[in-house]
């Protein structure tokens, strides 16, 4: 009998899974073979192989990711960045306009404006409020608008709605990237989104020890983003299939530990007399704090905040705590702190960074899976005289 589950907590741990299971296993075996007995496949991206994305590990998480976010299909990939990058080339072809808001992920950003340009297409970014800008950009060749649920690391949230609408009757391909959000507090599909992008390197897996990525949606737009993924490349190992389905087995518990986790530490952060400002949802001091209640599960365990002694306070946090590490990346089960104006946005001028709103003193903050409290004490004692 075909299986149907009603939550998202149940669907992690069995939706897509084989019925019979594999000689009854419990847990998908690593099926580590890259060809498969020819069985009469008519089409080339039907013949069983690694690169074309359909052994039994890719069906089981093409399955399992689409039921996620109540869509109708879903497709994993090598990385996230191989996701957003196939899915961007199969919506777009040269000639084509793309919309995009205006501060993406940074791999993202360097596709949208150094590589897409070499394949004739255009783009322009956008405030994502500011609605009258998206009619003024609108273009006979706009095909698509591409937005974040969140904005790294700022944490702001585009009017979702507005895009869907706008995109709706624009005739554009609404695209987001889901990432910072997971399934657990948002499913984009389900308000109207055509493209789900995920990086399943962060929170999907969850163990920061794997890179892997997902496009999830509309059934004829993830057959176009499996052919184009099939001759650029971008498939997932099976081995690091069987990590990922694993990591996504306790997404939910996971996520709505790190969203209290990290309400409860946005909110001593902002009492503390050492910091400026904080950046979470949580926060009814978030300009978008109304929004995210309205349509998020949960607001998320990732947050930033600034220091009232600037970039040298922040080093000195850096020094003094002992729980966060020091790193880039996000959504495992380790707290990690990181200095985007000294890291990952480095790449943009100093005027570039203060234009975006990205003061050098900014820390970025991904909660992890240890004790609240402790890591409320261990921030009290980093952030004492
Ligand atoms: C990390 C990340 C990506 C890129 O994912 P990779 O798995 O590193 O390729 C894309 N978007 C967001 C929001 C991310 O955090």
């Amino acid at each position: 009998m075909a299986a149907s589950f009603k939550t998202i907590a149940t669907k992690l741990i069995h939706a897509g899974t084989p019925r019979p299971r594999v000689n009854g296993a419990v847990v998908t075996p690593v099926f580590q073979s890259s060809t498969y007995e020819y069985l009469g496949e008519a089409k080339y991206h039907d013949v069983r192989y690694i690169r074309l994305n359909n052994t039994p590990n890719h069906l089981v998480l093409n399955a399992r990711l689409a039921a996620l976010e109540n869509a109708e299909a879903a497709l994993v990939t090598a990385s996230g960045m191989a996701a957003i990058s196939t899915a961007l080339m199969s919506v777009l072809s040269s000639g084509d306009h793309l919309l995009a808001m205006d501060c993406l992920y940074g791999g993202t950003h360097g596709f949208v404006t150094k590589d897409l340009p070499l394949y004739g297409v255009s783009h322009t970014f956008v405030d994502g409020h500011d609605t009258e800008a998206w009619k003024r950009a609108l273009r006979p060749t706009t095909r698509a608008f591409y937005v974040e649920t969140m904005t790294n690391p700022l944490i702001q949230i585009p009017d979702l709605e507005a895009v869907v609408r706008f995109a709706k009757a624009h005739g554009l391909i609404s695209m987001i990237d889901n990432t910072f959000a997971t399934p657990v507090n948002f499913r984009p599909p389900e308000l109207g989104f055509d493209l789900s992008l995920h990086s399943c390197t962060k929170y999907l897996n969850g163990h920061s020890d794997l890179v892997a990525g997902a496009a999830i949606g509309r059934a004829e737009l993830i057959e176009g983003v499996k052919h184009r993924l099939d001759h650029l490349g971008g498939s997932l190992d099976p081995h690091a299939c069987f990590l990922l389905e694993r990591g996504m087995k306790t997404l939910a518990v996971r996520v709505r530990y790190q969203n209290e986790s990290a309400a409860r530490i946005a909110a001593f952060l902002a009492r503390h007399p050492a910091i400026e400002r904080v950046n979470h949802p949580s926060l009814e001091s978030h300009p978008q704090h109304r929004i995210a209640a309205r349509l998020f599960e949960g607001f998320g365990g990732m947050m930033s905040f600034v220091l009232k002694g600037g970039v040298e306070a922040a080093e000195r946090l850096f020094k003094r705590c002992t729980i966060p590490i020091i790193a880039v990346s996000l959504g495992g089960c380790e707290t990690l702190m990181i200095r985007p104006a000294a890291a990952i946005h480095s790449g943009l001028s100093a005027d570039e960074r203060a234009k975006s709103g990205i003061s050098d003193a900014l820390v970025r903050l991904s909660v992890g899976l240890e004790s609240t409290d402790e890591l409320i004490e261990d921030f009290e004692q980093a952030l004492s005289n």
